[in-house]
């Protein structure tokens, strides 16, 4: 009998006598609505056992043989069947039985479908065609698991972003947060502004002596593209658009929609090749401003049909709005004042992000947010990201805002070192796998009301120190294995040494994705 080997670890396993040997050619059968999900099982079949190779020792098989004929030297094809089951709940939930004879796959919807053939992918990556016959009944704790990649420090391809999607999908995770812009680079073309990615997807290299650029960004038809990629993995993706600060790249363009840019026509900024935090950030009085971000807001929500919108929030220095006329004016104009008549610059960032919130309300999509826009929110469908510890979810979720858990105390934030040496690359902090595995995103002593706000957590990758993909799979993998299991897998079942065994199967199937992750999994 053979242990569970499966990461996320499911709800239950139970092993069965016997095993069932499945082929390229396997056929997968199912409803007309679920071919979709079909077909990428059955590319994810022939990847993990090699098109034309034929387990039974035969010649290689020709493509496209049926169950009923079956390629020579074998008495049968097992097929694999997607069958509908509404009892199955909720909708990722799956039940998986692998038999002598065939594989069946019984969830209530497409996204249980693709869930339940992540195992199945997972299983022939470790133990080839032969599978260990077993019962499988599995349901996400979580509805939010999610992974985060920053690509305006540095520039990742189409192609690379799709890689990490799917492997994130084997992971049974669900949500692609996509960092778009920042100080250092704007990675979204627009058609109402095509200069903000001209200008700011492209940065000076200073730490060379002659010219080098570090540029790129994405035309709506690679959104697009990775939108759709991500659909077909039942993943939404999160575009992130910071605001008011982390701006510096957009100001590149218009110098006119900072504080200072907007009493000096001859102020220039161009995007940072400093990392940390700016004191230029987008002018909260300025009209032009608002203007620009709702015409933003009507193409991001063109491009990303998804229901959850990030607008930032964090990290905004006031020095430039203390001293703008503009934003002195807004404050008056709004009321934003303290109880001694003072302008209050919090206020004003509070009126900026509810706007921004209220404006993609109009547009039927919910903002989120750092968790900073809990500062004088008044919004009830923003939802918190809380960054700054655990702390700030705990109270997000206590006043009735849904929170999405991803503090960056030794848990969430994969920029950080693995271990706490030299030779490990990483920054501004360590955390190691098994610290991203004992991360629990629930907070004690939440009522069940207030429990059903924490709608899950993610890892988030930032990418100052991370130039190539390579680097990037290094940083994520294994601690997003760790973290997969704490957003999907039952709190009771979570063991580190079990963990840890199943890596030593789990691990071939990371190689198996060209993944360059960290190997040294215990110190
Ligand atoms: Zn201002």
């Amino acid at each position: 009998m053979k242990d569970c080997s499966l990461v996320p670890v499911p709800q239950s396993w139970e092993c069965r006598e016997g095993s069932c040997l499945v082929l390229p050619s396997s056929p997968v059968i199912a409803p007309p609505e679920w071919q979709s999900e079909a077909g990428l099982l059955t590319g994810w079949i022939g990847a993990a056992l090699g098109r034309g190779a034929n387990p039974c020792g035969g010649p290689p098989e020709a493509t496209g043989a049926s169950a009923s004929s079956g390629p020579s030297g074998c008495a049968s094809v097992p097929a694999i069947k997607i069958l509908r089951d509404d009892s199955i709940a909720p909708d990722e939930a799956y039940r998986l039985l692998i038999e002598p004879w065939g594989i069946s796959l019984a969830a209530r919807s497409g996204a249980g479908v693709l869930r339940g053939a992540a195992s199945i992918r997972e299983l022939l990556l470790s133990d080839g065609p032969r599978l260990q016959c077993s019962e499988i009944r599995d349901a996400p704790r979580f509805a939010w698991r999610g992974f985060m990649l920053d690509t305006a420090r540095n520039f990742f391809s189409v192609g690379f972003i799709e890689k990490m999607i799917d492997a994130a999908a084997m992971h049974k995770l669900n949500v692609f947060h996509w960092h778009l812009t920042d100080d250092q680079a704007w990675r979204l073309a627009l058609e109402s502004a095509p200069e903000v990615a001209a200008l700011g997807g492209r940065r000076r290299d200073r730490r060379y002596q002659w010219p080098v650029y570090a540029e790129g960004f994405y035309t709506h038809d690679d959104v697009a593209r990775i939108v759709r990629f991500a659909a077909d993995r039942h993943m939404t993706v999160v575009p992130e658009i910071e605001s008011p600060g982390h701006a510096t790249a957009l100001l590149a363009s218009h110098p006119e929609f900072s504080c200072r840019g907007g009493q000096d026509a001859s102020l220039r900024f161009e995007p940072e090749n400093r990392y940390g935090i700016f004191e230029d950030i987008l002018c909260a009085g300025s009209d032009d401003v608002l203007a620009f971000m709702e015409c933003l807001l009507d193409e991001v929500c063109s491009l990303f049909p998804g229901p959850v919108i990030h607008m930032g929030g964090d990290e905004a220095p006031k020095e430039r709005w203390m001293a703008c006329p503009r934003c002195t004016e807004r404050m008056k104009s709004e009321k934003l004042l303290h109880a001694d008549g003072k302008p209050a610059l919090e206020q004003l960032q509070a009126w900026f992000m509810n706007r921004m919130a209220k404006a993609l309300e109009n547009r039927g999509r919910r903002m989120a947010g750092w968790d900073e826009v809990l500062e004088g929110n008044t919004v009830r469908s923003v939802l918190v990201m809380a960054w700054r510890g655990h702390a700030a979810g705990e109270m997000a979720a206590r006043r009735g805002y849904d929170v999405v858990m991803c503090p960056q105390t030794k848990a969430c934030y994969l920029d950080h070192k693995q271990r706490d040496i030299p030779e490990e690359p990483g920054q501004l902090g360590v955390c190691t796998l098994e610290d991203s595995y004992r991360f629990e995103p629930m907070p004690e002593g939440l009522s069940a009301e207030e429990a059903s706000h924490i709608l899950g957590g993610q890892g988030n990758l930032w990418t100052e120190l991370v130039y190539f993909g390579r680097q990037a799979e290094y940083m994520l993998y294994p601690r997003l294995c760790a973290l997969s299991e704490v957003f999907w897998s039952p709190r009771e079942s979570r063991d580190y040494r079990d963990f840890l065994r199943r890596m030593a199967a789990h691990g071939p199937r990371l190689d198996a994705l060209d993944l360059a992750w960290r190997r040294t999994m215990q110190e």
